[in-house]
């Protein structure tokens, strides 16, 4: 008897390390997110919405996150000249371990640059700066941190479908320091034209990522 509960004691030992994350026991939050899912799942781009098919991207890139246990954000960059998607990024701050670099739109650029690895400077004929059809589109308004990386990195057109009043820093952007304001004029940096539901469902998937639920 006493080798049988000394076995069952293990057997729940060993499947409490392998959640990821005790957020991964709140019942109540897994039961939201399969919600999400579903209706990511049933979700069909609507051809009066300029961005909805992109917008779909990147929230699906966002449910894999918050499943992973990271913030419920995605990104990607699209060549707008062909309309194919060439890197897509998401964010991987608690997963596998702990990066406070990697939000989604700082993984999709670092996936984008490492890919490429450009060479070159802004004066030469190479500038790596350059980056004429890309567009990026990311499921939430980028923060300081990020919208700074989307200035440095050259990229002239990001669209964003959930605003952030309270961490976005799109909004606020005349609030930059001068050179990066300067640096970022003509660009533009706006919310995505996708429907209503689509907005929503970047909105949930926001509000349930580890920024809202490690504060409780
Ligand atoms: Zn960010």
């Amino acid at each position: 008897m006493r080798r049988i509960m000394r076995r069952f004691t293990l057997t729940m030992l060993l499947l409490l390390a392998l959640v990821p994350g005790s957020w991964a026991k709140d019942v109540p939050l897994q039961n939201r997110i399969a919600e999400l899912e579903a209706r990511i799942g049933a979700y069909v781009p609507d051809p009066q919405y300029r961005d909805d098919v992109f917008g779909l991207i990147v929230v699906k890139e966002a449910i894999t996150s918050l499943k992973a246990g990271s913030g419920g954000i995605g990104a990607c960059l699209v060549d707008a000249a062909t309309g194919e998607v060439v890197e897509r990024g998401r964010n991987r701050q608690y997963d596998p371990y702990f990066r406070s670099d990697l939000h989604a739109e700082m993984d999709l650029l670092n996936r984008y640059e490492d890919r490429l690895r450009k060479q070159g400077g802004g004066n030469s004929v190479n500038d790596p700066r350059r980056c004429d059809n890309l567009v990026l589109f990311t499921s939430t308004e980028p923060c300081p941190m990020c919208l700074t990386r989307i200035i440095n990195s050259g990229i002239q057109r990001m669209y964003y479908l959930n605003p952030d009043p309270h961490g976005g820093m799109v909004a606020r952007q005349e609030q930059l320091p001068p050179f990066w304001r300067d640096f970022a004029a003509g660009r533009d940096f706006r919310q995505a034209e996708c429907s209503p539901e689509l907005l929503k469902i970047a909105a949930d998937l926001f509000h349930h990522s580890m920024r809202n639920f490690t504060k409780k």
